[in-house]
């Protein structure tokens, strides 16, 4: 937001901010009440009662985002500018660190019979077995054409790979016939810019064919989704701000390396992200920390264990603000209603703590609260961050 005026109203001071998304914590009413209506969250109600309230809209009014682009809007970014494609995401996903230029495309391990693919997914091999195929892959294949790539095996018969290699465009059409009984279908261009990073997929394929060769079901793979990574101004550049993002999972790891964040790896719990974010405190001005269970138990329609994991990120909210950050702020990257089972596009409550920040009237960190009585009104998740910014007093005045 406001990319063109950003750098000259950019202002470096010794504040912190702590910038807390419980996935998918938004909600709607069933029988009249949301999640957060129903948690009992006195750590909440407390921060929510000396702190400014809101609603954002990750992408826009009625649009559903995946976490992706969800989290890009947290940052600031324009998620529709910065569109993350199929193939960064399987990449991120699967832990991979994925750079500027650099072009990212899903594997399928599949079955091919004289000359014919007979099964699009290698007989839906076990997770282990693609793992143990990933790494022979890698034993045989130093690079494709004097180009370096990373690849990694996701769940059950797919895989990621990541070429390094800025000369390589997306806008490949999918190496993948889509039925069986055909023979495999080449990575054709879209564009002449493309035809390289085709002739390159193309090349991988008959490559992991020949290895492969002795295989049985998996011996050799289709090609889909094949993306650039997205031009994203590196946070610290973008804001003044050197930044950690702090999550367990492997997609929110990687969206926070995207945008340039420092990433710790390793840690499995709420308990060890607030011991890092403790350890680390001092040596970042931004730290980014993500709890995932307030989403999967709204993707798993269970509105009592949704309730369960907003309070227990209420219960370790006093060890976070022990440290006293000069911004807080606490929502969700979009909402999870239990009762769609699914992400959706009803707007997800936003508050900010900051010295500078006005008291409203809301008393709870709900969706309710935030419509009624917040101050920050109905906004796009991309003025969360110039909040931020202002709130930490790190924004010039604009203008004369
Ligand atoms: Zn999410």
């Amino acid at each position: 937001m406001f990319d063109e005026i950003l750098p000259d109203l950019i202002q470096k001071n010794d504040t912190k901010a702590v910038f807390l998304v419980a996935d998918g914590v938004g909600g709607t009413t069933v029988n009249g009440r949301t999640e957060l209506d129903a948690a009992k969250t006195p750590n909440l109600d407390a921060l929510a009662s000396k702190s400014s309230l809101g609603l954002h809209y990750p992408v826009g009014y009625g649009l559903t985002p995946g976490s992706g682009p969800g989290h890009l809007g947290l940052f600031g970014y324009d998620p529709i500018k910065c569109q993350i494609g199929r193939g960064i995401l399987e990449a991120l996903g699967s832990g991979m660190t994925v750079r500027r230029g650099d072009l990212a495309v899903r594997g399928n391990f599949a079955t091919i019979e004289n000359g014919l693919i007979t099964d699009r997914r290698a007989g839906r091999i076990p997770t282990e077995k693609c793992i143990e195929l990933v790494a022979e892959i890698r034993e045989n294949i130093a690079d494709i054409d004097g180009i370096e790539f990373d690849i990694k095996a996701a769940r059950d018969y797919r895989f990621a790979v990541v070429f390094h290699d800025a000369s390589l465009k997306d806008g490949v059409d999918d190496a993948d016939p889509q039925q069986t009984g055909l023979p495999p279908l080449p990575a054709k261009a879209k564009h002449p810019d493309s035809e390289k990073s085709a002739a390159i997929i193309n090349r991988f394929i008959d490559e992991v064919t020949r290895v492969l060769a002795d295989e049985r079901p998996a011996n050799t793979c289709l090609m889909r989704g094949a993306a650039n990574s997205p031009d994203i101004s590196p946070f610290e550049e973008k804001y003044g701000m050197s930044a950690q993002g702090i999550a367990v999972y492997p997609m929110y790891k990687g969206l926070a390396k995207l945008v340039g964040m420092e990433v710790p790896d390793g840690l499995q719990t709420l308990e060890e992200e607030i011991e890092r974010l403790h350890a680390t405190f001092a040596d970042f001005d931004f730290h980014f920390l993500h709890f995932k269970y307030t989403d999967s138990a709204g993707e798993d329609g269970d509105f009592d264990r949704k309730v369960a994991m907003i309070e227990k990120f209420d219960a370790a909210l006093p060890s976070i603000l022990e440290l006293e950050p000069d911004v807080v702020v606490i929502t969700g990257d979009h909402s999870t209603p239990s009762s769609l089972k699914l992400h959706s596009w009803h707007p997800v409550p936003v508050l900010l703590h900051g010295k500078f920040a006005f008291e409203d009237d809301a008393k709870r960190f709900t969706e309710r609260d935030a419509a009624n009585f917040g101050i920050l009104g109905h906004i796009p998740a991309q003025a969360i961050m110039m909040n931020i910014l202002a709130n930490c007093g790190r924004l010039a005045k604009f203008g004369a």
